[in-house]
């Protein structure tokens, strides 16, 4: 019986495996990672600010997650640009306003 401190919660736990938090926090910890990757699948793109604003998912747990491993996130959203007017956009190689004056001119 090895007794940590969840590093978590900081509640006394009986560490046999050499976990660093207690069953509870795991427990809490795959159902956060798991809202997250969710989140992920439906958004692709997002970024860690993105996701802690949309799951209400931690920073720090999120942090946590990508360094042990279990989640996968692009680190900064590589901002595609316009090809017209250079503007950054998050995907696609036009920007909206570009786009809608290219239709414009196809209707023509
Ligand atoms: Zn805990
Ligand atoms: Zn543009």
């Amino acid at each position: 019986m090895t007794l940590e401190n969840c590093g978590n919660c900081g509640k006394v736990f009986d560490s046999d495996k050499g976990e660093k938090l207690c069953a509870d926090c795991i427990i809490n910890e795959k159902k956060e990672l798991l809202k997250v990757t969710n989140y992920l699948k439906k958004n692709p793109l997002a970024g860690i600010m993105d996701v802690t604003r949309d799951t209400g998912v931690s920073r720090n747990l999120v942090f946590r997650m990508i360094n042990s491993g279990s989640l996968q996130i692009r680190k900064t959203p590589d901002l595609h640009k316009c090809r017209f007017c250079g503007k950054g956009i998050k995907y696609g190689s036009v920007c909206a306003s570009c786009r809608e004056k290219i239709e414009g001119m196809g209707k023509k």
